[in-house]
């Protein structure tokens, strides 16, 4: 098989399905309880909080495990505006990965004001829309660093910048940037900052919100005093030794794996390009992440080049997602101007570290002809 919807979620790293199955046979202890089984997992615990917040360049009483990205996402829209009721203003982007965008939806028909800031055709934020729309209302800015469809990467640094001039705090959606290229919550100034385990060869059901020491924020979820009394729950154990290890690994590998990917990933886009007529890349040259690669094939439904390749083991993602009552075309997309009918024929290839060489070339040896063959049988002009 051949997996290219890395964006979707990672395969685990050997090391990580390792230590999760040493940790599930001699650790089940309550964090929480205060005799020594117990204590030992809570010991484990502050261990990998101290990893994954380290690899964010954050300490660790700033960082707070999760249940998913989604959950660190939510936490801090919702956490973040209910800590300070005066402001009822949010402003976000029109890209958004559903956890942001659904959670700004929501909050709209519960009364708050949000302000959607559209992106040019590469998929970068109008940084002046955003700056017009700063009120003293305003309470939250959350923009995505990079995003999971195009990869188009934000110039968080410069929103910062645009934010600390009024005192707007900033939250950024990292899922898709931590592991991808260094990460440091210094650097990019944010206030709030969401990463998940599952894109980065963890395992599924476990996230982290970085807070910046100092800045305010709610629970959402209420019961006992885990996670500094800001996520109640018993934790996920298993979930976050996983991702604990996960970062190690990505502590080790993250430079080799990218500067790898990089390579496979333009091979993939030049020979795409080279190979198939007509085909228009989405998403922006350069500030983007490399590993993502999206292309339109005109004249060609996506899910029908998707389905042909899953019959020869090869795993994409289409660029629009359907939904219930009739086809709707990518949000991302849309925004970034392509047409619904462009949109309708764009596929996402997405890598990650178990990619090889050979298997970019078996894809470029396969896709152009079913392209071509779909494009023979079809009545559509392109
Ligand atoms: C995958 C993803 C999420 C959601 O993370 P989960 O852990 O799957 O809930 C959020 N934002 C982006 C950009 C993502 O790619």
């Amino acid at each position: 098989m051949i997996y290219l919807d890395n964006n979707a979620t990672t395969p685990l790293d050997p090391a990580v399905v390792e230590k999760m199955a040493w940790f599930i046979r001699e650790h089940f202890g309550n964090p929480s309880s205060l005799y020594p089984l117990g204590r030992t997992v809570k010991d484990i615990i502050t261990e990998t909080r101290e990893t994954v917040a380290g690899s964010l360049g954050a300490g660790a009483a700033e960082l707070i495990f999760t249940g998913s990205g989604t959950e660190s996402d939510n936490f801090a829209i919702r956490g973040v505006l209910e800590a300070s009721p005066d402001k009822n203003e949010l402003i976000t982007s029109t890209i958004e990965h559903p956890a942001v965008y659904e959670t700004a939806k929501f909050l709209q028909k519960k009364g708050i004001k949000v302000t959607f800031v559209p992106v040019d055709s590469y998929g970068l934020l109008d940084l002046d829309y955003l700056e017009r729309s700063i009120s003293p209302k305003t309470g939250l800015i959350s923009i995505m660093h990079a995003n999971n469809e195009i990869g188009t990467v934000q110039p968080i640094r410069k929103i910062v910048d645009i934010a600390r001039k009024t005192g707007v705090p900033v939250h950024t959606d990292a899922v898709q940037t931590f592991g991808k290229r260094p990460l440091d919550v210094k650097d990019l100034g944010v206030d709030y900052l969401s990463v998940s385990a599952h894109k980065i060869y963890g395992p599924k059901g476990v996230g982290a919100l970085y807070i910046r020491r100092g800045a305010a924020i709610s629970p959402i979820i209420f019961g006992g005093h885990q996670e500094h009394r800001l996520r109640a729950g018993t934790e996920n154990t298993p979930g976050i030794v996983g991702f604990g290890e996960a970062v190690r690994v990505l502590n080790e590998r993250q430079d080799d794996d990218n500067r790898r990917l990089a390579e496979l990933a333009a091979a993939l886009k030049k020979g795409i390009e080279q190979k198939i007529p007509h085909v228009k890349f989405n998403g922006h040259p350069e500030h983007r992440i490399n590993s993502t690669v999206n292309f339109a094939f005109p004249g060609i439904e996506a899910e029908a080049i998707l389905l042909a390749l899953a019959t020869k083991d090869i795993c994409v993602s289409t660029g629009s997602a359907c939904s219930e009552g009739g086809e709707e075309v990518s949000q991302v997309l849309s925004s970034i101007g392509v047409k619904p009918e462009i949109a309708r024929s764009s596929i996402r290839m997405s890598l990650g570290r178990f990619n090889t060489a050979e298997e970019i070339e078996t894809v470029l040896n396969i896709l152009p002809d079913i392209v071509q063959n779909f494009r023979e049988i079809s009545a559509l002009d392109i």
